[in-house]
């Protein structure tokens, strides 16, 4: 048994003590789960989509709180979290009209009849990380609760306090106990537990590539389905016949949001040299317009980093003689506070420019034309997320095609939207979450003959 003292990030003050699951209380909790599955696969489709419709009004109807408990444990900027609480809503409704369209197919076969049922897998384990506590679970509870299945959830240590509230939101909408589990505890223990346990089908993972591998590992002793999620180094790719002044404009957000910490940060932005110098006088501006401030403000566009550890891991890819071009603010006193900071590197040998480093740094390295800006975007392990911005509709569908990236904007840099797939090219993952094919990973598609001879 151990406990857990969470940290406000901004206050470095203690917020609240909890309770770390062991071995043997995630066993008890994943049996349980087990055990409902037995009847929550069959609640009548209709049934189990009203339930996540009234899941989703009652996390809907408890946005602000929710909005604010994140602000409290994770130090988001407040209009983040009240984003983030509402994409929990989305994905919850989103997949709620999934129970009653889970359909299999009807496949013509000589002497009888054909047909492949979506069947759910049983109790899925999903991982979460401390960077976006509320969507990265409702991406994972939302379709694999759709699909028939139970859930075992295990927050990050960090940022588990809004994972709770949404198990407790789960319970009062009438999703039945023992269906939805949320479980704090270490990833080595509680996490690891969910990769070993036979009685968990599948693993949803998101958070480090180095995890990742050790997780994909464990899943191998048993065949356990596995969807990862993992690191980034994403590039903004600005040609530059492209309107540099939005580019410009929008490229803090596209980095520092979150104070960097993720996973589709544009933390390497290329630029068409003859661009080089305009971008980086506009980019200077808007970087030191962008606020750092307490977060629960209404107007703060970055918050602190999540922690002491963080601030440290951070601070270790700026060591003396780093080529910072330069720096916007950040408030003074207490708070894990790290200024927005760009580094033009002389090439892509820089640690900096090559790992990631999940805070708000970010490197600007130019380009000569077209071929040259894909073989750089795509010198990297990662592949998750990236940015192109040009005027040219051709450039713009042909270099969209060759990065190796699974989420990309032309002239634009959101990444997410709960109804179109997510998900990372090489390193940056397995498998894609969200959209319309993500129910495909929470089920086995059975196949069933039936002879009409006899
Ligand atoms: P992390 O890998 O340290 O931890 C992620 C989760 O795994 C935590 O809940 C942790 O407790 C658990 N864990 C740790 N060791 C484990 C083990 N041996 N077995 C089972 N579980 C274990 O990552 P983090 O520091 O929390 O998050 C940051 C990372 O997450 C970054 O690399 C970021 O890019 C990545 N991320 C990826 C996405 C994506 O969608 N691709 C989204 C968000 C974050």
């Amino acid at each position: 048994m151990s406990n857990y003292t969470i940290i406000s990030p901004v206050t470095e003050k203690p917020v609240q003590e909890l309770h770390l699951a062991d071995v043997a209380e995630t066993d008890a909790v994943i049996s349980k789960a087990a055990k409902a599955f037995e009847t929550w696969r069959l609640v009548a489709p209709g049934d189990r989509a009203k339930l996540l419709r009234k899941f989703a009004a009652i996390v809907d109807a408890h946005n602000e709180e929710l909005a604010q408990l994140e602000v409290l444990n994770s130090g988001h900027t407040i209009g983040n979290a009240r984003w983030e609480a509402g994409n929990v809503r989305d994905v919850l409704n989103y997949y709620s009209a999934a129970p009653e369209r889970l359909f299999g197919r009807q496949i013509p076969v000589p002497n009888g009849i054909d047909i492949t049922f979506k069947e759910p897998l049983g109790v899925i384990g999903i991982i979460v990380p401390w960077n976006f506590p509320m969507p990265i679970a409702g991406w994972g509870f939302g379709p694999a609760l759709a699909a028939g299945n139970t859930v075992v959830l295990k927050p990050a240590e960090l940022t588990p306090l809004t994972a709770i509230r949404l198990g407790e939101l789960a319970l009062e909408a009438g999703i039945p106990e023992g269906v939805f589990n949320v479980i704090p505890g270490k990833g080595s223990v509680v996490g690891n537990r969910f990769v070993t346990h036979p009685l968990v089908r599948k693993i949803v993972f998101t958070g480090s590539t180095g995890v990742g591998k050790e997780i994909m590992r464990g899943c191998a002793d048993q065949v356990k389905r596995l969807t990862l999620e993992l690191g980034g180094k994403s590039a903004n790719i600005i040609f530059a016949d492209a309107d540099i002044e939005k580019a410009a404009a929008g490229a803090p957000g596209a980095v520092f949001d979150n104070a960097g910490q993720d996973c589709c940060a544009r933390s390497r932005i290329l630029i068409q040299r003859s661009a080089y110098d305009k971008f980086m006088e506009l980019f200077e501006v808007a970087v030191k317009k962008f606020r750092v401030e307490d977060p629960s403000l209404d107007t703060a566009e970055m918050g602190p980093l999540i922690s002491a550890t963080q601030y440290q891991r951070v601070s270790e890819f700026l060591p003396e003689g780093t080529p910072i071009a330069f720096q916007g603010s950040k408030p003074s006193g207490p708070g894990y506070w790290f200024a927005p900071t760009v580094l033009a590197p002389k090439d892509s040998n820089d640690r900096a420019y090559r790992e990631e480093i999940f805070g708000p740094v970010v490197s600007v390295l130019p380009f000569e034309d077209e071929a040259d800006a894909i073989r750089i975007a795509n010198d990297s392990e990662y592949g998750l997320s990236g940015s192109i911005w040009s005027r040219d509709l051709g450039r713009a569908v042909r270099v969209s095609r060759a990065v190796e990236a699974g989420n990309l904007s032309v002239n634009s840099n959101s990444s997410v939207r709960y109804w179109t797939p997510f998900g990372g090219y090489k390193q940056s993952g397995l498998g894609r979450e969200l959209g319309p094919d993500a129910l495909d990973s929470f089920t086995e598609t059975k196949n069933v003959f039936f002879d009409t001879q006899g």
